[in-house]
């Protein structure tokens, strides 16, 4: 294996996978890194907003996505508790599918476009030498170093890969905890397959979807207090809480709940990052967390990555510097998150405030356009905007530009 690349992404979820892709196919030599083995579950609630659906068939992968029988869709229901259900149909398409399936899918997809896949092997360190750049990597044979004129870091929402860079969010204890349960679909009560669930509990709000296969997630979010239950006995107190939520989540479930896999993140950072730090372009969680509330981080990753590459594309074509990029980037991701980061965050906010969820009913039944407004603010272009017509470079994405 080669040590040497055009771009070097750490990282194999949703938004490094498709910039490996996409930077592949228009002739780049990529290397990715990528700490777990795949297929690999992480936390998420696994629902994939239409951003997802119309990037997958961009770039050509609709029909590998549809071999993994996703869950369409098509309703939202928020169950606030005290006999109020809203509900309302989505007027984008959107999935459920578990992570294992989709982030595995993507990679493999970026691996058959060229893309060299380093995993399991994680970058401990970067260092830059002017334009080119040294990572340090573990791997299960030892150790591995590579460079690249080019750095993605996609590694998510945790630490910098640099202990150096990680001080803004490595260590802080915001409380925010993330968990996730995949639990066998008939164990459930009345869900219906096409709906996607949420239901506010005292600190913490869940969503249940289905995602294929006979499987529902479960999957919340709490600002945790020194005084709470564990995650298990979080799901018994919400549906002591909330009778809906309990009506959706059967005697059987919590049954079952008490010996399921947790997959959980703790003490989340939410809100935007720096999207460029010491020349490495940050996409997906490193550069900004959106309150999953949104359900639209998977979207945010793949919308951010194909903005990296179109704009990368149009600096090897044009001949710019690595200045144009680093300012254009950092302008177009502020475009694309930081109003829907934002109303992501005011929404959580309500939702876990003991004072607030509570006016949720009743400021729902004044004003019922709320809730599809801010559907629509927290996400991408509409389902309508966002499905490009497919274009000749269909499949490639972007351009291709040469490398030297
Ligand atoms: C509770 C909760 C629920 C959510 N639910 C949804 C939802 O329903 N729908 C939705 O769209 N979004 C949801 N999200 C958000 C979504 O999970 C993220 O936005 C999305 O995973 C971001 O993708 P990413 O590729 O940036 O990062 P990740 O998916 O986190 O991928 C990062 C990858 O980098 C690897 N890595 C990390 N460090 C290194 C290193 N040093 N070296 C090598 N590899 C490394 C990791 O192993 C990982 O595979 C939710 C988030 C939370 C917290």
């Amino acid at each position: 294996m080669d040590n040497r690349y055009d771009v070097c992404v750490i990282g194999g979820g949703p938004a490094g996978s498709t910039a490996a892709l996409v930077l592949a196919r228009t002739g780049a030599s990529v290397c990715l890194v990528e700490k777990r083995r795949f297929p690999r579950e992480t936390l998420c609630g696994e629902f994939l907003s239409h951003e997802v659906a119309a990037a997958l068939e961009e770039l050509g992968l609709e029909a590998d996505f549809q071999q993994l029988d996703p869950n369409p869709i098509a309703r939202f229901t928020f169950l606030p508790g005290r006999g109020h259900v809203f509900s309302l149909p989505l007027d984008f398409p959107a999935y459920g599918m578990p992570r294992g399936k989709f982030d595995h899918m993507l990679l493999r997809a970026a691996a058959r476009a060229g893309v060299t896949v380093l995993q399991p092997a994680e970058v401990l360190k970067i260092t830059r030498h002017g334009e080119l750049f040294n990572l340090d990597c573990r791997t299960e044979e030892g150790g591995r170093s590579l460079s690249g004129s080019w750095v993605i870091g996609a590694y998510g929402k945790g630490a910098a890969p640099d202990q150096e860079e990680s001080r803004h969010v490595a260590g802080r204890r915001t409380g925010f905890n993330g968990v996730k349960f995949h639990i066998p679909e008939r164990l459930l009560g009345t869900i219906l397959p096409d709906e996607i669930l949420i239901a506010p509990g005292r600190g913490m709000y869940c969503g249940i979807n289905v995602v294929g296969g006979g499987t529902a997630t479960l999957c919340f979010l709490e600002r945790r207090s020194a005084h709470d239950a564990s995650p298990r006995l979080r799901i018994q107190d919400l549906v002591r809480q909330n009778p809906d939520a309990g009506s959706r989540i059967a005697p059987a479930a919590l049954e079952f709940l008490r010996e399921a896999p947790v997959y959980g993140t703790a003490n989340i950072t939410f809100g935007p990052r720096e999207t460029v730090r010491n020349g490495v372009f940050m996409v997906g969680d490193a550069a900004g967390v959106i309150a999953p509330l949104a359900g639209d981080g998977i979207g945010i990753a793949v919308q951010q990555a194909r903005l990296f590459c179109s704009l990368f594309a149009r600096m090897r074509s044009r001949n710019l510097t690595r200045e144009f990029l680093e300012l254009e980037y950092q302008r177009a991701s502020l475009r694309l998150l930081a109003g829907r980061m934002r109303i992501a965050l005011l929404c959580q906010r309500v939702m876990l405030s003991r004072a607030l969820c509570p006016l949720i009913p009743g400021m729902l039944t004044i004003a019922p356009g709320l809730l599809p407004l801010l559907l629509r603010a927290t996400r991408g272009a509409t389902a309508s905007h966002s499905r490009l017509k497919p274009s000749p470079s269909a499949g490639r994405g972007l351009d291709s530009s040469s490398w030297i």
